[in-house]
């Protein structure tokens, strides 16, 4: 199983680590013909206006959404929450759109840049994840065909749409892989 994780900016590395722990291949993709190659894409922490902005330019937004669109597994991680939905409180910036919910970014405030908290998970099992947060969003609303998977406060921490799962904090900077697993659990029914 080839897992791509998009390398145009941000926290490529540790994903890459965490698929392979997995058992999986991972893919570093910076072009838009490398979606050919791959089962399934994560996008990772970065700064989503930039790495939207580089996807516009790298030609990926309109082939990523008809993938995503058509089964095709995504799961974005902060940044890659704020690409992964429809609305972006106040801000227009490109992004794929693909979830229906609304989010905020830089939600947490300025001066808490970042925050470490653990978070009942119960779709992955197990004790509660120790999830990183970095300048972190959240989710405000979700559709109806959004499933909520974490909220802490009133605020969603994590959902999934089917075949797309978004996470506001960063799954890759900790040593448990049950987030990725689950990840690689949608991807193999995909492959199916
Ligand atoms: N605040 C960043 C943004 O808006 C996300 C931060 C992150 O990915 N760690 O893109």
């Amino acid at each position: 199983m080839k897992i791509g994780v998009l390398a145009l900016q941000g926290a490529v590395r540790e994903h890459c680590q965490a698929i392979r722990a997995c058992g999986a291949e991972p893919v570093e993709i910076k072009y838009v013909d490398q979606l050919q190659e791959i089962d399934g894409l994560i996008i990772p922490g970065g700064e989503s206006t930039t790495v939207g902005k580089l996807m516009v330019r790298h030609e990926m937004i309109e082939p990523l959404q008809r993938m995503g669109a058509e089964g095709f597994p995504v799961f974005g991680t902060c940044t890659g929450l704020i690409l992964l939905a429809k609305d972006i409180h106040g801000s227009d910036q490109p992004r794929l759109g693909l979830m229906d919910m609304t989010v905020e970014r830089n939600a947490f405030g300025r001066q808490i840049a970042s925050f470490e908290m653990d978070l009942s998970i119960p779709e992955i099992g197990g004790p509660d994840f120790h999830a990183i947060f970095i300048r972190a969003p959240y989710i405000s609303r979700v559709g109806p065909g959004v499933r909520v998977l974490a909220e802490y406060e009133g605020k969603i921490l994590m959902a999934r749409e089917n075949n797309l799962l978004a996470a506001a904090f960063h799954p890759e900077l900790t040593e448990d892989l049950r987030i990725h697993r689950y990840f690689l659990e949608i991807v193999s029914n995909y492959i199916k």
